[in-house]
C-alpha cells in the first residue's frame, strides 16, 4: 500500500505519471496475459507440466500487498519456489485471533506443504506503517484501522524506546519493529513454535529497499538487522531448536 496515490495532484504533477483510463489499464494487463501465453509459457512447459499437479516450495513468504513488492522478483524466484502470502503491512495476526487467511496459509504451508522457511518481510517507504504512525489518515478505512491493530506493539516500541529525530527515522524503526512483533506471532501458531523447537522449520525477518533492492534481515543473536550481501552466514531470526 503506497502513500503515492494519497498525495494531492499539484505536489506531484512533476513527478506522476499520466494517469492511465479504466480500459487502457485493463487492456495492459490481457495483453500482457496473451504475452505471458503465447509467448513465455512454451518456453517453460516442461516445468509448467511437472507443476500441473503437485508443488513443494521452498519458503512460504510473507510480505506487503505493496504493488512495489514483487517476491519472485526479488529472489529470482520461479513458479512453485514460493508459497506467498500477502496483505496490508505484512500482518501475522497471533494464534487464536482470527481463522482468516494468513494463519490458514501458514497451517497449509508447515502441515501440508511442510515449508522449511517461513520469510517475513516487510519493506520501505510502507503505506500500512505510515499510517500507523498517523492513525488519523484511517478514519475512513475501519477495516484497514482495524487489521493494524496488530501493528501496535511495534507502534509502542517506537514511542516508548526512540528519540527520533523526523518521521523518516521513526518509519525506519517502526518497520523494523513491525516485523520483529510479526515473528513473535508468527511462533505462537502451534505448527510453527512445533516445528522450530525441533529444528525443522525456520524463520527469517526482511526489509526490503525499494530504492536501493537491498535487503536487511534479521539476526536474533545480534538482535539487529544485518545487510543481505553474501558475507558471512545468512541472518536468521530463529532460535536455537530444543528438541
Ligand atoms: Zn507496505
Amino acid at each position: 500500500m503506497s502513500d503515492k496515490d494519497k498525495q494531492p495532484l499539484a505536489a506531484s504533477a512533476s513527478a506522476s505519471p499520466v494517469a492511465e483510463t479504466a480500459d487502457a489499464a485493463l487492456q495492459h494487463i490481457v495483453d500482457g496475459f496473451l504475452h505471458f501465453h503465447h509467448d513465455v509459457f512454451p518456453q517453460q512447459e516442461e516445468l509448467f507440466k511437472k507443476l500441473a499437479t503437485a508443488q513443494s516450495p521452498r519458503a512460504m513468504f510473507i510480505t506487503c500487498a505493496d504493488s512495489r513488492i514483487v517476491p519472485e522478483l526479488i529472489t529470482q524466484s520461479s513458479p512453485g519456489d514460493l508459497f506467498v502470502t500477502r496483505n496490508v503491512g505484512n500482518v501475522v495476526p497471533p494464534y487464536g485471533q482470527m481463522n482468516g487467511g494468513v494463519s490458514t496459509a501458514i497451517e497449509y504451508a508447515v502441515l501440508a506443504l511442510g515449508v522449511q522457511h517461513i520469510i517475513v518481510c516487510g519493506h520501505s517507504d510502507c503505506g500500512a506503517m505510515r499510517a500507523v504512525l498517523n492513525p488519523d489518515s484511517l478514519e475512513k478505512m475501519p477495516t484497514v484501522k482495524a487489521w493494524l491493530r496488530h501493528a501496535e506493539v511495534a507502534k509502542t516500541m517506537v514511542h516508548d524506546n526512540c528519540d527520533c529525530a523526523n518521521e523518516g527515522e521513526s518509519m525506519k524503526l517502526l518497520t523494523e519493529e513491525n516485523v520483529i512483533a510479526q515473528l513473535q506471532h508468527l511462533r505462537t501458531h502451534p505448527s510453527v513454535a512445533s516445528r522450530m523447537a525441533n529444528g525443522h522449520l525456520f524463520i527469517h525477518g526482511w526489509i526490503y529497499n525499494i530504492e536501493t533492492s537491498e535487503i536487511r534481515a534479521f539476526d536474533a543473536d545480534q538482535s539487529a538487522f544485518r545487510p543481505l550481501n553474501g558475507e558471512g552466514p545468512i541472518p536468521s531470526a530463529t532460535p536455537k531448536a530444543r528438541f
